[in-house]
């Protein structure tokens, strides 16, 4: 995996006089079971979402930025140079949500998780100031699920799991998986919702809306399925951290509120209009609408946020600090809780 084998120093870069700063949305992927996922599961990019339909051409561009992005999995070195450029101290490692191989039997789901969290759990032990470890779980198996999640949290000492979006048509909030919501709220620690494409290519395929437009979506219908479902009632303590800002959802709650009040059969086993919820869950910054911070934090809190680059995936997010620090409307407090404290409290790093 990692190719330096030393320990590494804490970068020179004036960590002493400020707080750290956390990128709490960042990946790292073992590289055996990356080459598994995109040689076995017949979808392109081995995403649990996309399949079916994708042109050899469309298969090209999308492989061509994984050339760029698979060398930042393997060279710890350029990962911690690019660290230090961007002015991060620590960053939360997960591992890509799709190496809980959804697709495959819980057994090979569960092999393949495990390989990948034993990286993650050794990448950490090689610098545990630089990088915080979060796991993943083959959720097609939900018995299996909840076995490596404990093994993550309790053995590895991991501080959290990541998962898709959506697991094989099954949504998140439905009865199948809440054992696993139970679990993870019994253990305390935070799980990642992460998608990976969008369930229905038919309409997104044509200029990377698959990416730009229905990711965003993926985050939305997550988040509704579990309040809808009644989730978030039934484990109120549950951490659920969604990645780029929650999509669409945090954004315009309003029209899911007017549709929850004046049509009381959409309700589903939600207790109160879905903006009430809003606050319950945690959010990255990886959504390059600076303006759009300030509202989610009117909307949400300035202590459910938490900066985040999508490291080595990033899309224009090489000035993730600069985005918080140069918000508008937001005191230095909430900057500095954004940047530090947040993640710290959610992941649990001793400082
Ligand atoms: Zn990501």
């Amino acid at each position: 995996m990692a190719k330096s084998t030393e320990k590494r120093k804490a970068p020179a870069h004036g960590r002493a006089k400020r707080p750290l700063v956390i990128d709490a949305h960042a990946h790292f992927n073992d590289p055996v079971v990356a080459k598994f996922i995109r040689e076995k599961s017949g979808r392109t990019g081995g995403g649990f979402v996309t399949s079916g339909g994708i042109s050899k051409k469309f298969a090209d561009a999308q492989l061509k930025p994984i050339k760029y992005v698979g060398e930042r999995h393997r060279n710890v070195d350029l990962r911690l140079k690019e660290l230090d450029q961007m002015g991060i101290d620590m960053q939360v490692i997960t591992s890509s949500p799709s190496a809980g191989c959804y697709w495959a039997d819980g057994k090979t789901g569960l092999e393949m998780a495990a390989r990948n969290n034993d990286t993650v759990a050794e990448m950490v032990a090689k610098y545990p100031d630089r990088f915080i470890g979060v796991g993943t779980v083959p959720m097609q198996d939900v018995a299996r699920a909840v076995k490596e999640l404990r093994r993550c949290v309790l053995d590895l000492k991991l501080r959290g799991v990541i998962i898709g979006s959506i697991i094989e048509g099954i949504e998140l909030g439905e009865r199948k998986h809440w054992k696993f919501w139970a679990e993870l709220e019994k253990l305390d620690v935070p799980v990642i919702i992460h998608p990976d494409g969008f369930t229905h290519p038919e309409r997104l395929l044509k200029f990377n809306m698959w990416n730009s437009v229905a990711q965003p979506l993926e985050e939305a219908l997550a988040m509704s399925s579990f309040i809808y479902e009644g989730v978030m009632d039934a484990f109120p303590k549950i951490k659920i951290l969604i990645c780029h800002g929650g999509g669409y959802l945090p954004f315009y709650a309003g029209r899911a509120d007017i549709t929850y009040l004046d049509r009381p059969a959409s309700r589903g086993k939600a207790r109160k209009k879905p903006s009430d919820y809003m606050s319950q869950f945690y959010y990255d910054t990886v959504f390059y609408n600076p303006d759009m911070l300030e509202f989610l934090v009117k909307k949400v809190g300035h202590d459910k946020i938490m900066m985040g680059t999508d490291y080595p995936h990033f899309m224009k997010t090489w000035d993730a600090v600069a985005f918080v620090t140069k918000a508008a409307g937001l005191s230095k407090a909430a900057k500095a809780d954004i940047l530090h404290k947040n993640a710290a409290k959610l992941f649990k790093i001793a400082l």
